[in-house]
């Protein structure tokens, strides 16, 4: 029997849980097409829930891995970490990213999640160790903050729920 090809190409921006889901349930239906996954960041896939932990010692950057070294390359997928999606052209399909270059795709999926709102407070933007706190990076400068700020008198101020 002849075996399908599928000639299609997959472009996920975003490269964590929902990118994850996607190429596995890609997997199970196509074995063959490309997968590139644009990611804003520049980590390895990481649970992101576990960013608290790390700030707090209770785990490592190794141990926060969502899937294993291998999975980028067992799924095939073609990675562009630390490359931004900037502009999306429908008509010609194609993901613009911030280093100047594209990829075309017959199949796009946004998986960019969320980011932080932070409010418009007056006087906040001046504030010079002001954190959000949703991202790898995130927990990596407030730790160092509070690291260089230990023997020191040390304030911390949390806004939000
Ligand atoms: C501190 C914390 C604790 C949490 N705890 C829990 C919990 O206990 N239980 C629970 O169910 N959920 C929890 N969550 C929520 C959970 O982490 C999210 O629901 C989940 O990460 C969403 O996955 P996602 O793939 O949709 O998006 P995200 O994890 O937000 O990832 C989106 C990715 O897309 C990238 N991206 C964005 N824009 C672009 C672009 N233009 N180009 C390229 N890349 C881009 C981002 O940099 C990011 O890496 C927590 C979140 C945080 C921050």
């Amino acid at each position: 029997m002849k075996k399908e090809v599928s000639n299609l190409k997959y472009v996920i921006i975003g490269n964590s849980i929902a990118a994850v889901g996607a190429v596995e349930a890609i997997r199970r239906n196509d074995k063959e097409g490309r997968i590139v996954i644009v990611g804003k960041e520049k980590y390895h896939v990481y649970s992101r829930p576990l960013i608290s932990y790390l700030l707090m010692g209770k785990t490592t950057e190794e141990k926060m891995k969502y899937r294993n070294d291998d999975f980028y390359r067992e799924n095939q997928c073609e990675l562009k970490l630390n490359t931004t999606a900037v502009r999306i052209d429908p008509k010609e399909k194609k993901v613009i990213l911030d280093d100047g270059g594209y990829e075309t795709y017959d199949r796009l999926l946004v998986a960019t999640g969320s980011s932080p709102v932070v409010p418009p407070v007056p006087g906040l933007k001046e504030v010079r160790n002001r954190f959000t706190f949703t991202s790898l990076d995130d927990a990596k400068a407030l730790g160092d903050t509070l690291n260089e700020n230990m023997k020191g008198i040390l304030k911390v101020l949390i806004v939000g729920p």
